[in-house]
């Protein structure tokens, strides 16, 4: 007993207890920072950043892995990039909405005017009655050569597409 007596009094002991310490508070402080970082790319408000970065320090060791049972599940670079495709995908969707060039109203592809301001939006097949586009030479639909407007007629303005306007 009197050589490990001697072994805790001397001055390697207090160099070993020195060093583990020392390691003890570098591994506390590394694992707090760590807590902190995961939080800002997880949290955007800044008092929970703050406040994980705390658990992640109090209780010392402990903090850490309280803090991943309770951190989002998600990057917010995720989040974020998953919300511009979704609105890419809503942008694509808003520009099969057509309007009505005059009044700005919705219309259908198959409308021959405009029902809201009356504007003359196509014109129909001579034959079958079908709404032609403005560029087409014949119906697709009855294969009638498209005559060019008689004079005096008012021109068939078109549709145009339109994104729709932001909900949110
Ligand atoms: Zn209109
Ligand atoms: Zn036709």
């Amino acid at each position: 007993m009197s050589l490990l007596g001697a072994f805790f009094n001397s001055g390697s002991w207090l160099a070993i207890r020195d060093g583990l310490l020392a390691f003890a508070i570098v591994l506390w402080l590394a694992l707090g920072y760590w807590t902190y970082k995961d939080a800002r790319r997880r949290l955007q408000a800044g008092w929970r950043v703050a406040l994980s970065a705390l658990v992640g320090l109090v209780p010392p060791y402990v903090g850490p892995f309280v803090y991943m049972l309770f951190r989002p599940p998600e990057y917010l670079e995720d989040v974020r990039e998953r919300e511009l495709e979704i609105k890419a995908i809503e942008e694509r969707l808003a520009d099969a909405d057509l309007r009505c060039p005059v009044c700005y109203a919705e219309v259908e592809a198959t409308y021959l005017v405009c029902p809201v301001c009356t504007t003359k939006l196509k014109r129909a097949c001579a034959g079958c009655g079908a709404p032609l586009e403005a560029i087409w030479q014949v119906c697709p639909y009855c294969e009638t050569p498209i005559e060019p407007a008689a004079p005096g007629t008012p021109p068939a303005l078109g549709t145009r597409r339109a994104a729709r306007r932001r909900v949110r």
